[in-house]
């Protein structure tokens, strides 16, 4: 699957399309919903008895689970993902239409259709059985010795089965505009390394889940029950070691933290069980003589769990991450486990997604320029992308203005800041320049082989940069994802045509909802440019630091003040939010919301057209209450519990409730707006402001 590149700052992450991957039941509901777009002021989802001094979420969003339940096939409902299931709509019909349109072999066409035929296909999956995994089975049923793993890691890495670590290109922190080779930690079935090392009761239960699910893997291979859950327990044992030996999610936030240059010789002898160098050759990889050792602990760990453990409970772990990582194209009994457990236990959600959602989405992951192409060309129109544009001027000048105005910062630090943010470069709606897929070949009635070779080209396709200037024009998302991006060491802003559609952007709203809505999103990506991490980046992409001492104990204070203030906040049950975890978002969701105010502001001033009959009852709130409203309604939302737990523990992004109250809390222009007290809930005494 595509991978986005290491370090990009996005919107928010998209679960759904995890599931997509990983889940699915040919046996799903007949009568799929149909999804139509949410108006971007959505008067059903507010409560309007309630207080939005007291609890602005709870105004804003007090009704959106009523009328919105979660379907059973979501780990959520929200506007992100009402807009990913209308863009699935969208994609459904084009493939389709591709599906039957009997292209010409090697067109795009041809293989976006039966990329997407061969999916639905469960018939013939069904019927072959284990035939198409069978050669990698064979692979490590033969190994005779550990010395023979790395060519069979390579192998299996190729293809997108994360076994043991992960290596890939990136570019160069200190040299942006060039393409290193990169090694990362790896390995592991669960979601982040301290899944395997809390000891809380929630904590066990799902490792034991997990190792139930491991050996559930194992017999549908072909294991007796007692040698499956044997064998499942000792991957358990195995993968524990190496979550040991692996950085934490708050550490990998630092860039200074996951950036290691090594010769390839020295950094070979770390873990000589990989025989690095060979590796490298098996993966493809052009020749380097120095790499980026993401997390250099890791690897000596590695070298020593796989000396010490025995070569069939390492076999016996190869199998289950195979059969994990393609069992949506293997027969229903592995699809139907795989989401059992990632779904079901991990997420919440009750049911399999429908299986041409999932496809839909298999084929944007696989061939998502190709597919992109049919869906830009009928879904974002030039006007649209000259109103982004324009929009995006707006919020940058607004930063501009922002920069000049703020008190906490030297003259001199100043004048770096802004140069910076007038290098940013903004990508609207699609790439100018499309993917070749040429030299991928896709085949009707073939789906795992599909989706290996779709792998394998992308595994080529990224090493292939390593030692080459970086290509700025690329994306790291496909058109009709609704997300957006920042990427540091490239100082741009990306937001894909999939994400201008309402309810962020709806041209029946008003301008205020819009600046509420999308515009918000917009300053939450620029600012990412100058969060605790963007802020360690140059203009250029480097990691240099531009700033004076003093400038840079100003800036600490003030974003320790937002992690400080976001660790109050309770996420669910007993958990809290982790401010440090969160707190690139945070400070970017503040920062995106006061410069989409201040946009709003300037643009207020010019002209305003009559209402339209959508707009009679936004229009009875002020242009300042429909801002503040259009930014909590981006984060409406009806989450499963155990969703908010995991996303609580691993992602960046606090919950949706959250993004709400702690942007209102820190502004004082939302008191106002809503003619709050000063010390009630939304208007506390104490705020905290970086931008
Ligand atoms: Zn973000």
């Amino acid at each position: 699957m595509r991978r986005l590149p290491l370090f990009l700052v996005v919107l928010l992450v998209c679960t759904a399309a995890a599931s997509a991957q990983t889940a699915g039941s040919a046996a799903s509901v007949k009568t799929d919903k149909v999804y139509a777009p949410i108006p971007g002021f959505d008067a059903t989802a507010m409560e309007k008895t309630a207080d939005p001094c007291a609890n602005f979420y709870q105004y804003a969003c007090g009704n959106f689970s009523k009328v919105h339940p979660i379907p059973a096939d979501a780990p959520e409902f929200d506007e992100f993902y009402n807009l990913m299931e209308y863009n699935t709509q969208v994609l459904h019909e084009l493939l389709q239409k591709a599906a039957s349109a009997q292209a010409n072999i090697g067109t795009n066409e041809q293989k976006v259709g039966d990329y997407y035929q061969s999916c639905l296909d469960t018939a013939t999956i069904e019927k072959r059985g284990l035939a198409p995994i069978e050669p990698e089975l064979r692979r490590i049923a033969a190994l005779q010795s550990k010395g023979d793993l790395p060519q069979l890691a390579a192998r299996l890495n190729r293809m997108g089965v994360g076994v043991f670590f992960s290596y890939f290109s990136m570019p160069d922190f200190k040299n942006a505009t060039m393409e290193i080779a990169a090694i990362d930690q790896g390995g592991l079935g669960l979601p982040e390394k301290d899944y395997y090392l809390r000891s809380d009761a929630k904590s066990e239960e799902t490792r034991r889940q997990y190792v139930a699910h491991v050996a559930n893997m194992l017999k549908l291979l072909g294991e007796s029950p007692e040698a499956a859950q044997s064998d499942a327990q000792k991957v358990m044992d195995f993968e524990t070691a190496l979550a040991k030996g692996s950085m934490g999610v708050v550490e990998r936030r630092d860039p200074d933290k996951i950036y290691h240059m090594m010769t390839l010789t020295s950094f070979a002898t770390t873990a000589p069980a990989i025989e690095a160098p060979q590796y490298l050759q098996w993966m493809g990889s052009p020749q380097v003589e120095k790499l980026n050792v993401v997390s250099p602990d890791f690897f000596p760990a590695l070298n020593k769990t796989i000396e010490a453990t025995d070569l069939p409970v390492i076999q016996a772990y190869l199998r289950a991450h195979l059969a994990d990582a393609f069992a949506s194209r293997l027969p229903h009994a592995f699809d139907e486990e795989h989401f059992d457990f990632y779904g079901r236990k991990l997420e919440g959600t009750p049911q399999q997604q429908a299986r041409w959602k999932r496809c839909v989405r298999g084929t944007d992951n696989a061939l998502g320029e190709a597919l992109g192409q049919l869906y830009a060309a009928q879904y974002f129109t030039p006007d649209m992308k000259a109103e982004t544009v324009q929009m995006v001027q707006q919020i940058e000048d607004a930063m501009g203005k922002d920069i000049d105005e703020l008190d906490w910062m030297s003259p001199e630090t100043r004048v770096k800041a802004k140069q910076k943010l007038h290098m940013i470069a903004n990508k609207i709606g699609y790439p100018n320049k499309w993917r070749d897929y040429s030299k991928l070949e896709i085949k009707p009635n073939d789906a795992l082989g599909n989706e290996v070779r779709a792998q394998e080209f992308e595994t080529a396709y990224e090493l292939n940069k390593i030692g080459k200037p970086v290509d700025r024009q690329e994306w790291g998302m496909t058109p009709p994802t609704v997300n957006a991006y920042y990427d540091p060491t490239q100082n741009n802003i990306n937001f894909p045509a999939g994400i201008l559609q309402p309810a962020f952007y709806d041209k029946n709203a008003t301008a205020a909802t819009n600046y509420g809505h999308i515009g918000a999103v917009v300053g939450h990506e620029l600012t990412h440019g100058f969060d605790d991490e963007g802020a360690k980046f140059d203009g250029d992409g480097n990691l240099h630091d531009w700033w004076t001492a003093q400038d840079k104990k100003n800036f600490e204070e003030r974003t320790d003040c937002v992690a400080n203030e976001y660790s109050q906040f309770t996420a669910v049950d007993d958990l809290k939010v982790n401010g440090k975890l969160t707190l690139g978002e945070n400070t970017a969701d503040n920062g995106g919301a006061r410069l989409a105010l201040m946009a709003l502001m300037a643009h207020a001033s010019q002209s305003e057209s009559d209402p339209t009959p959508e707009q009679q009852e936004e229009r009875t709130f002020t242009p300042q209450q429909q801002f503040f409203l259009g930014w909590a309604q981006n984060w409406c939302s009806n989450e499963r519990p155990e969703l908010v737990r995991m996303l609580a523990q691993t992602n960046e992004h606090s919950p949706d409730n959250i993004r709400v109250t702690g942007v209102v809390v820190n502004m004082p222009q939302f008191a106002q707006a809503f003619g709050c007290k000063a010390g009630q809930p939304m208007a506390p005494v104490k705020a905290c402001r970086v931008w």
